[in-house]
């Protein structure tokens, strides 16, 4: 079972830094992939370079892709869960997240406006609270609870760089060049 990110709708320039942060979220806590239907090339090389220093490059990936309503087809047919966050759903607190069972998860997030079919194309749609706020904070949120808390203490192959968590200044452990971490 891995979970992957559907973000529907970016617009260009002015959502180049939320949908960076939501690819950066979807690495960090556990991700296998992100689709996306159009982006800028910067996000694209920073997610790269992200990957390349803190480790990921054959554990998280960014897709691009022309046609969502294919994907979601698709993901139904083999039988993945489609769950699209948002406001309108039923707040996870009143959910049980216990559909964490062999199905891949497809998590579908709007930058603005999400079309209308896709409220009924998913198996679940779940908010977190049912107020309005941001797909970095909702999906962040949604992971968390779906890993437990888990996913905080992610680390990746093949990292160039390793935090060596400490609780004044910045500690950072550089590793050669191909040696495994
Ligand atoms: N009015 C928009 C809508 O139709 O949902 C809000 C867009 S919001 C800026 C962008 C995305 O954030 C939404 O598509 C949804 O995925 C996510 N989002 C915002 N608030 C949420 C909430 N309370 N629960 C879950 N997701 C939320």
């Amino acid at each position: 079972m891995s979970i992957y990110v559907l973000r529907l709708g970016h617009r260009f320039v002015r959502d180049d830094r939320t949908t960076t942060h939501v690819a950066l979220v979807s690495r960090a806590f556990g991700c296998k992939k992100i689709f996306m239907t159009e982006v800028d090339d910067s996000i694209l090389q920073t997610v790269k370079k992200v990957c390349e220093d803190w480790g990921g490059s054959n554990e998280f990936g960014i897709e691009i892709i022309h046609d969502w309503k294919s994907l979601l087809s698709s993901w139904k047919k083999q039988n993945g869960m489609i769950v699209h966050l948002t406001m309108y759903g039923i707040n996870i607190e009143n959910q049980s997240l216990n559909f964490r069972v062999k199905k891949n998860i497809l998590l579908v997030i709007g930058a603005s406006k999400v079309p209308k079919e896709v409220y009924s194309l998913a198996d679940l749609n779940i908010a977190v609270g049912n107020q309005p706020h941001s797909e970095i904070a909702a999906l962040a949120i949604f992971l968390d609870r779906f890993y437990r808390g888990k996913e905080l203490s992610y680390s990746f192959k093949n990292a160039k760089m390793n935090i060596m968590p400490s609780s004044h200044g910045k500690r950072v452990e550089i590793r050669k060049q191909g040696k495994p971490s």
